[in-house]
């Protein structure tokens, strides 16, 4: 039996246990949101902060689309012509083609191209974003945090880089099942690490200050049966205007964190609302599902690049098909990794956002639940929309593409449904 012979039979078993953990875990059943409600809701929001949330992003749509189109065009152009070997090959030079120099450095210079020709998209979409009153960034805080997030990016795609080819070299056969392998438990160490480490680069995180809204806080969660240690605070408002909160880590790294903004936009209410919201997904394990799902999808996705190693057709367009040479196990084919990894991602986003919404819904009926006020839940729903200029009802392609949240609209109509007693 060969390699290739067992890669296939993981792969399926790796899909099959896909598949279940998602039947399983996720929430298919949404509470529901009457679309009779959701126009309700909408009719009520001030005319004007729609007109305004909506022209944001018109405006802002050319800029994202247009990177990403950019960016799906310069993964391409490097992963399926020699374009991409030959940058590696350039950047190994100077250290005589050493492997490490071609797998760290080589592997880092086709990614930063990629980063580099959408960065003036990026910077348009920061003159819209600023003008529309949403960042408090000027240019040299947001060069800082392009900087800081390219760093962040070049440590961690550096080592995993130098961890592939060396296990490339090790294991020259059997490379996908340790390669699988590793970037599953790197999946699963990154989501429990980021929150301490990364975070951290570009946020302050500070305890919430005592006083009545704490303890309430630290009373609805120990009324929920879910330990918490702490609320943390963060900084937000160095860089925007708009308020969030959210839940990050697991085990001892989990924590849940308010944005700055949130306690001056906010009301008391509202806060405990939107933490109401973060204590169902961490009750509910929503961090560990999304880890395990993504840990065994990148583990498939290893499996998946292996065997697209024998499409010669696939490597010669790469100009990586020499005879006995590494093919698609060597760091001249990043550029072809990179271009398969970019379209699997822009092909998996709106499954992704899918998923995420039933999460996010379930996350939405445990707040009701938990608080008993509906009338405060769709308050908060309200300032969401209206500070950080968001569309209540966008256009149903845009939803179905990309919309990691219900729609703001259908979270209100949620909260008169459960109101009424429909759940
Ligand atoms: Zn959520």
């Amino acid at each position: 039996m060969t390699p290739r012979f067992w890669a296939v039979g993981v792969l399926g078993v790796l899909v099959v246990v896909l598949v279940v953990v998602a039947a399983a875990l996720i929430p298919w059943h949404r509470p529901p949101a009457p679309r009779a409600d959701q126009l309700a809701a909408l009719g009520e929001l001030p005319r004007d902060k729609v007109a305004r949330a909506r022209a944001f992003h018109s405006e802002l749509r050319p800029g994202s689309y247009g990177a990403m189109a950019l960016g799906l065009a310069g993964a391409l152009v490097l992963g399926l012509t020699p374009l991409g070997a030959w940058l590696v090959t350039l950047v190994g030079r100077p250290f005589g083609g050493n492997w490490i120099a071609q797998a760290v450095l080589g592997g880092l210079a086709v990614v930063l191209v990629v980063e580099v020709i959408t960065l003036p998209l990026a910077a348009w979409r920061h003159t819209i974003v600023v003008r529309y009153g949403i960042s408090t960034q000027f240019w040299g805080a947001w060069a800082v945090d392009v900087a800081k997030s390219y760093a962040v990016g070049a440590v961690i795609g550096g080592l995993a880089l130098l961890g592939f080819y060396t296990v490339v070299r090790l294991a020259p056969r059997w490379w996908w099942a340790f390669g699988a392998a590793g970037a599953a438990l790197l999946v699963v160490l990154l989501s429990f690490v980021l929150p301490v480490v990364v975070e951290p680069i570009f946020n302050k995180f500070t305890p919430m200050a005592d006083g009545p809204l704490r303890t309430e806080l630290i009373a609805l969660a120990d009324r929920d049966g879910v330990p918490v240690r702490d609320v943390l605070v963060a900084d937000a408002s160095r860089r925007t205007r708009a308020v969030n909160a959210y839940v990050s880590g697991f085990g001892p790294t989990r924590r849940i964190v308010v944005y700055d903004t949130m306690l001056t936009e906010a009301t008391p209410d509202e806060v405990v609302s939107v933490v109401a919201h973060e204590l169902g997904h961490a009750k509910d394990g929503d961090v560990l599902i999304g880890t395990a799902i993504g840990a065994l999808g990148t583990a498939a996705g290893v499996i998946g690049l292996y065997l697209l190693g024998f499409w010669g057709w696939l490597l010669g367009l790469a100009g990586v098909a020499e005879p006995g040479g590494p093919g698609i196990a060597g760091p001249r084919a990043i550029g072809l990794l990179v271009a398969l990894a970019t379209l699997a991602g822009l092909a998996g986003g709106p499954a992704q956002a899918f998923v995420s919404r039933h999460i996010e819904a379930r996350a939405d009926a445990h707040a009701l639940a938990l608080t008993g006020d509906p009338a405060t839940f769709e308050s908060m729903q309200r300032r969401l929309s209206t500070v950080n200029l968001s569309d209540p009802d966008p256009p149903t392609w845009e939803y179905l593409m990309s919309a990691s949240h219900p729609s703001t609209v259908e979270r209100m109509a949620a909260a008169r449904a459960y109101a009424r007693g429909d759940r």
